[in-house]
């Protein structure tokens, strides 16, 4: 047998027995920040406080139970901004909704409900990536209850992202052993490939991203080359304010608002293996890789759920599989 198949074979299980042996707890920074948002505050509000403090996603509380309500995320920006194209009259109920009704708001749109899943921070690792896998949550709450009260704590949130990074900056004695190219594995997406245009409207992207569930879109010229990705997350600056007539601007003006920090996007080529990707990921922070030939043609995209998934399932037998 090939060579290359057995090290790829030994990598990720040495990379799954990682993953069983250390906790999610393991992969927060010894000292971390956490912006939780009241569920009684106007979404409008919401957005400027995600902006001020850099972060794209929040924890919810209902201070009324005590109780965790959800974590707010760019999905629910996208339900309100859904709502807003279904009821355009309703625009100033909109401006006076709360955090508490974006249930009542995907329930109006017909979307199902993101299940909210949590784990306990002292559950192996393993386990929040399958639950992350098995709803296709990109974040996972940590959630602890007190012993005594019985009351529940959010400790923190853990993305894909932070996982990843976990495993390329603690693991790469096995990483380094995934060394089959992305093409042969078949990581990513290939065909039906959702893109968009400078001159396409924002509106325009965002519809694409709920009708593919996805949470990019590779932006493209007329010959396919990639010039840049408009992400789910860049829906929130254009929102700042509850300004939701702006969305008819185009993704060319949008992008060029975009924050001086922005991460940049990567991209990598069919040859590219999984140990360099992890190896962008140790170094940068990526959340997702735009696959394209030698004169910047599209040719897929490689999300981090896609890396995820083949690191934990490829090759696993169903059976094992159930009792996650
Ligand atoms: P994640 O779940 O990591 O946030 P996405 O939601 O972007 O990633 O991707 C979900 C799935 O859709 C992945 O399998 C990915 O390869 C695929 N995908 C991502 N972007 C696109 C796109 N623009 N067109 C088609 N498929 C995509």
């Amino acid at each position: 047998s090939n060579p290359l198949d057995k090290d790829q074979m030994q990598g990720l299980r040495g990379v799954r027995e990682f993953l069983k042996v250390r906790t999610s707890y393991d992969v927060l920074p010894l000292s971390f920040r956490l912006v939780i948002l009241d569920n009684d505050l106007l979404i409008r509000k919401s957005l400027n406080i995600l902006i001020q403090n850099g972060i794209v996603s929040a924890p919810l509380w209902d201070s009324r139970n005590g109780t965790f309500a959800g974590l707010l995320t760019s999905t629910d920006y996208i339900n309100v901004i859904q709502y807003y194209c279904q009821f355009p009259h309703e625009i100033d109920q909109v401006d006076q909704f709360r955090l508490s009704s974006l249930r009542d708001i995907e329930r109006a749109i017909g979307v199902l409900p993101l299940e909210t899943v949590s784990v306990h921070p002292m559950r192996p690792l393993y386990e929040a990536c399958r639950r992350m896998l098995k709803t296709r949550a990109r974040r996972i709450p940590l959630i602890d209850t007190d012993d005594e009260t019985g009351r529940e704590t959010v400790v923190s949130v853990i993305t894909q992202y932070r996982i990843l990074k976990f495993i390329a900056v603690n693991n790469e004695q096995h990483t380094m052993l995934l060394k089959k190219p992305v093409r042969e594995i078949g990581l990513g997406t290939y065909n039906d490939l959702a893109t968009a245009t400078m001159n396409s409207s924002v509106l325009d992207v965002i519809h694409l991203m709920v009708k593919y569930n996805i949470s990019a879109v590779p932006i493209v010229d007329k010959d396919n080359r990639v010039l840049n990705l408009f992400e789910a997350v860049d829906v929130i600056p254009c929102i700042k304010g509850g300004a939701y007539d702006e969305l008819t601007a185009t993704v060319g003006e949008a992008l060029s608002q975009r924050a001086e920090d922005f991460a940049g996007i990567y991209t990598c080529s069919e040859e590219d293996r999984l140990d360099s990707i992890f190896e962008t990921i140790r170094k940068s922070r990526v959340h997702r890789l735009i696959v394209v030939d030698d004169d910047s043609r599209l040719k897929g995209i490689i999300s981090l759920s896609d890396i995820l998934k083949y690191v934990l399932l490829y090759g696993e037998e169903e059976d094992d599989l159930q009792e996650y």
